[in-house]
């Protein structure tokens, strides 16, 4: 059998298109079509043939050989069609997303984050290498490396909430975010829970800064995050005073406090099963009911247990 190199189809295809110069001259509008339709496939065949079949031999598998390479990077989805060799690659990046437990985020699923949450977006464009504010529905960003195994269990948790009746959008990427506490959950899922429309990222906004949920992204001080995710830490609210903390706010009083207790000094990384300290908590000095402001000055951070000792009157602050 005789190999077919590269040159071989380009050589064919110049033939092909030498050939479909002829007939715009006098031939009808169906030859004309009709004759370009073998050079579709050739150029079908020589993208297919970039990744080599014993890395990937399927359209889905060259797809996420290429995703994979360029990890973190904004990918088009022409650059896809070419590397699948298909029209139906979109359904192919949804399988990977839904059936395989990969994490491809859409570009304008990024452009929804940048646009409500104004405050992310310098961070976004930094880690993406693009404004996402730019970013269109068929760009793509893989932003995990780690395949999630329990995929096809967490789109039943999301059909499930999603399918609920009467809940508002914000009910329901609170109910997902509980149901998931302590694991990233990707801006795809919240986008789809509230009907594939752009409410998502402002109605986490609302749950973070205003209903005191702490809900972290990447881009608050957690490195360990990927970029497009949303983490719950705690399955519990923030007493009613200590919410309505600004964002850049938050983030200072986090990194001057070193992400630790300003009693005991502990940190997430020193989280053990049989210890009841468990979240780090921002904590005002002077109430908000006393007048006490959402300010840098007026904000500490403390475990779990030394803010509740300190809510119950069992704890003297000594700063
Ligand atoms: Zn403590
Ligand atoms: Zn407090």
């Amino acid at each position: 059998m005789q190999v077919q190199t590269p040159a071989d189809a380009v050589d064919r295809i110049k033939g092909l298109l030498d050939n479909f110069l002829g007939r715009l001259a006098d031939d009808d509008l169906r030859e004309q079509v009709r004759s370009l339709v073998p050079a579709f496939e050739e150029l079908r065949g020589l993208g297919k043939g970039l990744i080599p079949s014993e890395l990937a031999s399927s359209a889905r598998e060259r797809i996420l050989a290429y995703f994979q390479r360029y990890a973190l990077q904004v990918i088009e989805g022409d650059e896809l069609h070419v590397v699948a060799g298909i029209s139906e690659w979109a359904r192919r990046v949804r399988e990977l997303r839904v059936e395989f437990g990969w994490t491809i985020c859409s570009g304008v699923t990024f452009k929804d984050m940048a646009d409500d949450e104004p405050e992310l977006a310098g961070g976004l464009a930094d880690i993406l290498g693009a404004d996402p504010r730019s970013l269109k529905p068929d760009q793509y960003v893989l932003v995990n490396l780690q395949q999630d195994r329990e995929a096809a269990h967490r789109w039943n948790v999301l059909n499930t909430i999603r399918k609920k009746k009467g809940l508002g959008t914000k009910a329901r990427l609170l109910e997902y975010m509980r149901a998931n506490v302590g694991k990233p959950v990707s801006i795809e899922e919240l986008r789809y829970l509230a009907g594939d429309k752009s409410e998502w990222a402002r109605r986490m906004r609302e749950l973070r800064t205003e209903e005191g949920w702490p809900i972290f992204t990447r881009m608050q001080g957690r490195s360990e995050l990927p970029v497009g995710t949303y983490v719950l830490d705690e399955d519990k609210q923030a007493p009613e005073h200590d919410r309505r903390i600004p964002d850049d706010v938050r983030v200072e009083v986090l990194i001057r406090d070193n992400f630790a207790c300003r009693v005991c000094g502990w940190t997430r990384e020193q989280l053990r099963q049989d210890d009841p300290r468990k979240f780090i908590e921002l904590h005002h000095l002077t109430a908000h009911a006393e007048k006490g402001a959402n300010s840098v000055e007026n904000l500490i951070l403390l475990c779990n247990v030394h803010h509740d000792q300190t809510h119950a009157g069992r704890l003297k602050l000594e700063l």
